[in-house]
């Protein structure tokens, strides 16, 4: 079967990482990433032989940069049967107009809103949803990261509240533009923030509410997720339903940090230090009657990696089986 055909569409923290994960699928392929400038970033690209596109107006520069383009972004668009728009947020909306026009399937990132796509996807809870869909959007690091831990409780247990507190980093490692260097910022102040309220666009019946802060680190996020669940359990149970999920790493051997996740990543050989499951520490895992505790950490540059990857297989139909489409990215990816 022919591969199916994919446009990276902003090629910066996500899009880079969507590019490599769609070239490591035997069932996709990437024709082509976007790039607005011939910065370093793009230059990596070139080395690893992706396809570049650009504004018109910017062509001239690549091609003096020793990294000539292979056309317009409307063109790449035009050859491929899939884009996934890694713009940064706000931005992918502008481009919906070019993708109708040219008649391909496109994925947005959490960035975006969901009435854009319509559709918000995370693989564990509905990926059969997504099947043949012409617009999806793959929800936010936190968001995909608080999916699938609640949809497996929720399944198993039935889940009664969600209550979640994070502490966001404040920007990614390459930022160097924004803060805080020494501050926490609840944010926003106004309560509760736009989190727990996303999680109602992949599961709507799930009551849940967050409150949010930035604190400065560049690595991860550290939620302290709080749920009351219908059916009575102990640790144990909540620990076999976690280790029940592929995308669910727990965390211990003396890893008592986000600092040290990283450390594990890195030495794992990971590309890019990336750690795409949620890191649970089992031992925080505390059961008061139906209410449970814990902590997680998530790799927000590259948590929703893999779900981009599903979201493209259920799109294009090359797998109806979302469990079947989680194992094949698994392995490819090397988890
Ligand atoms: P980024 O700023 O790292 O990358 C965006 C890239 O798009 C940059 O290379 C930029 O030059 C390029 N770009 C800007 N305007 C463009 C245009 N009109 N056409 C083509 N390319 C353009 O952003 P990011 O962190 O990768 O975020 C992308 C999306 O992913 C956002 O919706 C964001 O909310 C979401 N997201 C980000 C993270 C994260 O932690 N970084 C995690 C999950 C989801």
């Amino acid at each position: 079967m022919a591969k199916a055909k994919i446009a990276v569409n902003g090629y910066g923290t996500i899009g880079k990482r969507v590019a490599d994960a769609v070239m490591a699928q035997d069932d996709m392929e990437v024709i082509g990433v976007s790039k607005t400038k011939p910065n370093y970033e793009a230059a990596v690209a070139h080395q690893k032989g992706y396809d570049i596109y650009a504004p018109a107006a910017s062509a001239g520069a690549f091609e003096k940069a020793g990294m000539p383009v292979a056309g317009t972004i409307e063109e790449m668009v035009e050859k491929a049967d899939l884009v996934v728009d890694c713009t940064p947020g706000g931005v992918g909306e502008e481009n919906k107009p070019m993708y109708e026009k040219a008649g391909v399937k496109a994925i947005w990132q959490g960035g975006e809103s969901h009435p854009l796509a319509g559709f918000s996807f995370n693989a564990a809870s509905n990926y059969e949803g997504a099947l043949g869909l012409t617009f999806v959007r793959v929800v936010s690091c936190n968001t995909t990261g608080l999916c699938r831990v609640i949809y497996p409780i929720d399944k198993e247990l039935g889940v009664k509240k969600v209550r979640v507190i994070l502490a966001r980093r404040a920007v990614d490692p390459n930022d160097i533009k924004k803060g805080p260097i020494n501050a926490i910022v609840p944010d926003p102040i106004k309560l509760p923030s736009h989190h727990g309220p996303d999680i109602k666009s992949v599961l709507p019946h799930i009551n849940i509410t967050s409150a949010a802060m930035k604190i400065p680190t560049t690595l991860m996020h550290l939620h302290t997720v709080n749920m009351e669940v219908n059916t009575d359990c102990t640790a144990e149970d909540i620990k076999k339903i976690f280790s029940s999920q592929s995308r669910i790493r727990f965390v211990g051997q003396g890893i008592s940090s986000t600092a040290e996740i990283m450390e594990l990543a890195r030495d794992m050989g990971r590309p890019r230090n990336d750690m795409w499951e949620n890191c649970i520490w089992p031992e925080s895992i505390t059961v008061d009657n139906n209410e449970f505790y814990f902590f997680q950490a998530i790799h927000q540059e590259s948590i929703t990696i893999p779900e981009n990857v599903d979201a493209i297989r259920a799109m294009m139909e090359l797998e109806s089986d979302g469990a079947k489409s989680i194992e094949k990215t698994n392995k490819s990816l090397g988890f």
